[in-house]
C-alpha cells in the first residue's frame, strides 16, 4: 500500500520505513513532487502534524501522515516543546535546526537545575480514507550534563532514556527505534493501518 509521509528528512523516512516494514510503500514529499516548505504555524504538536497532513491531502489528494516532535523539559515548564527544532534560533543564537546551538542553549538553561526530567513526545496525524487520526508516542528520560555519543541526530547526545544508562546517541538505530517517541507513535500507526 502506497502512503505519503509528509517529510523531506531522509533519516526519518528511513527510520519509519524500517518500522512499517515492506507491507507499505512509504514515499516522501520529494517523491510526489512537493518541494514547498509546508507551513507549521500551530502552537501544539497535534496542530502542526495535522496542518502538514491536511496540506498534502488538499494539494495532492493523497492519503498521508505527518509527524511533529517536541522535547518537553519539566524544569523549563515543558519547553522547548513545539519550538524544539528552532529553540536556539528563537530564544538564543543559532540557525533553525542547528543541533549544537539547540543543545548548548538547553544545557545553559538547565545549568542550575537539579530536576533534569524530560520527555520526547511525537504526534503523528494520519489522513486515511477520508478520516483524520492522531497517534502519540512518548519516551521518558532526563537531560545529561554534557553530550555523550555520536549516533542519531538532534538532541540525542544529551537525552538519556529512563533506565538505559546511556544517551540516545550511544544506542544503535535499532535499539533507539524500539523505545523512542517516534518509534512508539509509528508502532501505533502501523497497528492501525494493519488492522483497517
Ligand atoms: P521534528 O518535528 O521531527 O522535525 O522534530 C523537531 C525537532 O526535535 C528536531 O529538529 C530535533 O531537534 C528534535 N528531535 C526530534 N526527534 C528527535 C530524536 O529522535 N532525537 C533527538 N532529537 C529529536
Amino acid at each position: 500500500m502506497r502512503i505519503v509521509f509528509a517529510t523531506n528528512n531522509a533519516h526519518k523516512l528511513q527510520e519509519v520505513r524500517q518500522i512499517l516494514g515492506e507491507r507499505f510503500d512509504v514515499v516522501g514529499l520529494t517523491d510526489i513532487g512537493c518541494h514547498e516548505d509546508i507551513p507549521e504555524t500551530a502552537d501544539t504538536l497535534e496542530g502542526n502534524a495535522l496542518q502538514k497532513a491536511r496540506y498534502v491531502k488538499e494539494h495532492y489528494g493523497l492519503d498521508c501522515f505527518a509527524d511533529d516532535t517536541g522535547l518537553e523539559v519539566q524544569a523549563l515548564g515543558g519547553a522547548p516543546g513545539v519550538h524544539t527544532a528552532r529553540y536556539a534560533e528563537l530564544f538564543g543564537e543559532g540557525d533553525s535546526h542547528d543541533s549544537n546551538a539547540n543543545m548548548q542553549l538547553l544545557l545553559h538553561n538547565l545549568a542550575n537545575k537539579t530536576d533534569r526530567h524530560a520527555r520526547f513526545r511525537t504526534v503523528i496525524a494520519l489522513i486515511y480514507q477520508g478520516e483524520e487520526h492522531l497517534f502519540e508516542g512518548i519516551v521518558e528520560g532526563s537531560i545529561l550534563h554534557e553530550r555523550h555519543g555520536n549516533e542519531g541526530f538532534g538532541y540525542d547526545p544529551v537525552f538519556e532514556p529512563e533506565g538505559r544508562g546511556c544517551s540516545f546517541a550511544e544506542m544503535s538505530a535499532e535499539d533507539k527505534n524500539a523505545i523512542s517517541h517516534r518509534g512508539r507513535a509509528t508502532q501505533k500507526l502501523t497497528e492501525f493501518l494493519c488492522n483497517t
